[in-house]
């Protein structure tokens, strides 16, 4: 046989180089799911339920289109896609191996480590689901002295003239931040219509029998479970979004409220993670709403840059720094996670309500993913690697290139600064602001000392204390440490205090 062609979990595009020259005669397809990718390198129901059923729904298109297809399901019991391939190639012998750019550098790893003790030839190839070339990150880098986000996409916006009138943004601005940033105030969301959610079919249901047998111990709940796993819901969960949440999307994007996980929130990064929707389309879609006055622009504009800036700029940088991600700690966090990061258990009303969310649906927003939870860990100093290891596992759409930089490097700073130019620490008051989960908390978010003070407005400030070198440099924290200064000593002392009491005893 010629190609022994292999498909991750998340590689389920059938527009991928794979089907350029597939030849039915001499190549197979592959495809594998194996225990190791949920129990060593921990997945939460939702995220397992949700990557098998996928595969499985795009396996039963595969053979619908006739594709020769080797496919080891959970009951074939591999537990390693080392483990998967070599019975594969035990079996069969091939030219050569391809397969797409993996979305982890160590599943790259054990695949090429099988090839080489197989002795058999394997070649990358470019995903192409990006919209960024292969390259053109790294030609960009290397031209830059301070990377930023904001250049990164600027460029992408004019090389691909999205929302702009020549070399002009459209509007006059290329950001609309400033007008991003309102809260739902005391009344709360109004207008809220219901996302499509999807039951579990009947593939989803044996797979969470199988998911149940086979992987009996994984976090979080799976009744609740309502993710698009197949290329016509994601579609659909598109069209959904643009009609009906898109023209909000803009105004509340940093709002969070109490039993309400998607807000006006697209839902739609499993599907963009998986591949069953590319971000060429989700864009369009975006772009034609604003011109079909559908949706204003700060919406628009606020949605097209996450996808089009964030998510391509941290593919970058995670190719850029690959495996030396899992060593960074520059602000030497040190302590364990939580044990409130499994089970919810905490009186911090924001945090119960966030990892609640996570264990019931493997969401959070962005902001509760940056602002609450990776806010605490941040905080309370905890290990960046023990923190990663909790994103990658809990959330549905978590993989190592997008969820690394976004942990390691925006939420923690364990970079050093390479994703964002300043760590992202707030006290309770930002919370207070964003959301209603103060309102029901047993602490108050401007007390920094004493037995009601709100924990994260202690360590806001025992962190400003523990980073003040580091942080007088920069000079939008500077102002912080000079706040931190301006406290009396019986205050600084009772912060203090209050700080060594929390890490004894977390409520
Ligand atoms: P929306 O709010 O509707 O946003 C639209 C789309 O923009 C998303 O679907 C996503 O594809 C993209 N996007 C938005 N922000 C980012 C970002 N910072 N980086 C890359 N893409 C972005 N996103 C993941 O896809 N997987 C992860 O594992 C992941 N881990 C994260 C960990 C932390 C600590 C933080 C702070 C953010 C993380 N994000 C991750 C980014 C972001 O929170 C999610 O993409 C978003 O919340 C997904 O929900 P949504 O589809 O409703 O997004
Ligand atoms: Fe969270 Fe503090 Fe507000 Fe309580 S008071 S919900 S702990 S920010």
């Amino acid at each position: 046989l010629r190609y022994l062609n292999l498909i991750l979990g998340d590689q389920l595009d059938a527009e991928s180089l794979l089907f350029d020259d597939f030849d039915p005669q001499h190549d197979r397809l592959w495809m594998a799911e194996v225990s190791a990718e949920s129990t060593e390198y921990l997945s939460s129901k939702q995220r397992t339920v949700l990557f098998l059923s996928a595969m499985r729904h795009f396996a039963e298109q595969l053979k619908t289109d006739s594709y020769p297809l080797n496919y080891w399901t959970l009951k074939d019991k591999k537990s390693s896609f080392y483990n998967a391939l070599s019975a594969t190639l035990k079996h069969d012998s091939f030219e050569k191996i391809r397969c797409v750019l993996p979305g982890d550098v160590r599943v790259m790893n054990e695949i090429q480590q099988c090839a080489n003790d197989v002795d058999i030839e394997i070649e990358w190839l470019a995903d192409q689901h990006f919209i960024s070339h292969k390259g053109e990150f790294k030609a960009w880098l290397a031209d830059r002295k301070q990377p930023r986000m904001e250049f990164w996409y600027r460029q992408l916006r004019k090389s691909r003239q999205i929302l702009m009138e020549d070399d002009q943004p459209l509007g006059g601005q290329w950001n609309f931040d400033k007008d991003n940033r309102k809260s739902f105030g005391k009344k709360g969301p109004s207008k809220l219509s219901e996302p499509l959610l999807f039951e579990a079919d009947d593939i989803t249901k044996q797979v969470i029998t199988d998911v149940e047998n086979f992987l009996p111990d994984l976090y979080g709940d799976i009744e609740t479970f309502n993710w698009p796993v197949s290329r016509e819901q994601a579609l659909a969960a598109l069209k959904d979004f643009i009609q009906h949440r898109l023209k909000h999307f803009g105004d509340y994007q940093d709002a969070m409220w109490t039993d309400e996980p998607w807000l006006y929130h697209s839902r739609l990064s499993t599907c963009l993670n998986l591949k069953l929707l590319s971000p060429a389309e989700v864009i369009e879609a975006a772009e034609k709403a604003y011109i079909d006055n559908d949706a204003p622009l700060n919406a628009v504009e606020g949605f097209i840059r996450q996808i089009l800036g964030w998510r391509e700029y941290v593919r970058g940088l995670y190719w850029s720094y690959r495996e030396d991600w899992l060593q960074m700690n520059a602000l030497n966090a040190s302590r364990n996670l939580p044990a409130l990061y499994w089970n919810a258990e905490t009186e911090m009303t924001c945090l119960h309500h966030s990892v609640k969310q996570v264990l019931n649906h493997g969401y959070g927003h962005h902001i509760q993913r940056l602002m609450v939870t990776g806010l605490f860990a941040l905080l309370w100093g905890v290990k960046p690697k023990a923190i990663h290891e909790w994103y990658l596992a809990m959330y549905v759409d978590a993989v190592a290139w997008v969820e690394i930089p976004n942990t390691l490097g925006m939420s923690q700073y364990a970079d050093g600064g390479i994703v964002g130019s300043k760590p992202y620490i707030a006290s309770g008051a930002y919370i207070d602001r964003m959301s209603n989960y103060c309102k029901s908390c047993p602490f108050n978010p401007n007390q920094a000392s004493g037995d009601n003070a709100c924990p994260f407005t202690t360590l806001y400030w025992h962190f400003v204390d523990r980073h003040q070198d580091f942080l007088s440099k920069n000079p939008r924290l500077g102002m912080q440490v000079k706040n931190w200064h301006n406290k009396s000593q019986d205050e600084q002392q009772a912060i203090s205090q209050r700080a060594e009491y929390l890490f004894r005893n977390l409520p």
